[in-house]
């Protein structure tokens, strides 16, 4: 079969043949309905470097974003019939540390000792025309489009994950929240907050496209530039934003973001640009935090499911055949992307 492989550092993928999968004890084998090409990606085989903390050392397909369709179960596997439509649940953790015993395999503590962190992170992903996945990480689809829901499992439960952590700094009347970085991630961040909460949505990008859509979705948007964070202010009457999602994580938007803070504010990185910032007591407003955040629970993924299925999560998709499945990684690279690429083996 054809699979997008990650050879080495610094290397663009190649698209080469592999060997068809067999399920062992615990997994089962999917026939990938869709594949998403997410960011990280390219951080993986661009911008990393043997030693870059991130880096995942090469030799495996790409893809962490991924459904299909039952094809094969391994030992052990039972219930599932061939030809029902799952999302795989990426993270695969130890499956029985206190992290992964509630469902959130990105945090789990015998992280050191696995060989691999998920599903196209180590270990051969869904870049192909078929992927294992262990039993346990498969969320059901039912009677929902696979292929629109491939995004899901990683550009709607990452910003999803982040939202859910922030939704008490959402919560009440005249709340603005800010999200930064309107591509894969940032287009279904806005659709979340407009589904789950009664706040003003601001959003930003670089590209014009990118804040039409989002104005689409229900955000208001705030171009780029010199006035930007005055901008963003003054939409909130001077207060600043609540909860600020940056899915870029460069030094400038991460700063941009901090400045746009109310006292009490929540902003969350998302993006692994690698930016830096400062802190400092009297320039901060009271009681607003900064934090990270990675992936997010398979009990998420459900959530994420239903709000799919519910209509509430829309995912923008271009779709690629497996023979333009590279022109898909060069479209992310060079910001040509006007929706999630999914590549349809
Ligand atoms: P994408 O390429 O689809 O979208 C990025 C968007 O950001 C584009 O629309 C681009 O125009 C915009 N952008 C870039 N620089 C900007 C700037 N300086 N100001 C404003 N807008 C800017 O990427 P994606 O797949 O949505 O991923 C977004 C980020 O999230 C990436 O860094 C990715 O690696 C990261 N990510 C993190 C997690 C996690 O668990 N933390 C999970 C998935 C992806
Ligand atoms: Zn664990």
């Amino acid at each position: 079969m054809r699979a997008v492989v990650f050879t080495d550092f610094q290397t663009f993928p190649s698209l080469t043949e592999v060997e068809r999968p067999v399920p062992g004890p615990g997994e089962v084998l999917l026939k990938v309905a869709g594949s998403g090409a997410c960011h990280s990606d390219v951080a993986i085989y661009e911008d990393f470097a043997e030693g870059t903390p991130g880096a995942i050392a090469p030799g495996f397909t790409l893809g962490h974003e991924v459904s299909g369709w039952i094809e094969e179960t391994g030992p052990g596997v039972h219930g599932f019939t061939k030809g029902e439509a799952f999302l795989a649940y990426g993270p695969i953790g130890c499956g029985h540390c206190k992290a992964c015993s509630r469902g959130q395999d990105t945090y789990c503590e015998n992280v050191a000792s696995m060989p691999y962190l998920g599903i196209g992170l180590g270990r051969d992903g869904g870049m192909a025309e078929y992927v294992l996945v262990p039993a346990r990480n498969l969320v059901p689809l039912g009677d929902a489009d696979p292929v629109d829901a491939a995004p899901l499992s990683d550009a709607g439960l990452t910003p999803y994950h982040a939202i859910k952590n922030a939704l008490p700094n959402l919560a009440g009347g005249g709340r603005f929240a800010l999200v930064i970085g309107l591509g894969g991630l940032g287009q279904v961040a806005v659709q979340i907050l407009t589904a789950l909460t009664g706040a003003t949505v601001i959003a930003t990008d670089m590209k014009d496209d990118a804040m039409r859509r989002a104005e689409a979705n229900g955000a208001v948007t705030v171009p780029g530039g010199e006035n930007q964070v005055a901008a963003i202010r003054e939409l909130t009457g001077g207060r600043g934003v609540d909860a600020a999602f940056d899915f870029v994580g460069a030094t400038p938007t991460i700063k941009t973001a901090q400045a746009s803070m109310a006292q009490g504010g929540r902003l969350t990185v998302v993006g692994i640009a690698n930016g830096v910032t400062e802190w400092s007591f009297f320039t901060t407003p009271y009681e607003s935090t900064i934090s990270n955040t990675y992936w997010g629970t398979i009990a998420d993924l459900h959530e994420v499911v239903a709000m799919y299925r519910a209509g509430q999560i829309r995912p923008e998709v271009e779709r690629y055949s497996m023979d333009d499945a590279l022109e898909a990684y060069r479209k992310l690279e060079s910001g040509q992307l006007s929706g999630r690429a999914v590549v349809v083996p």
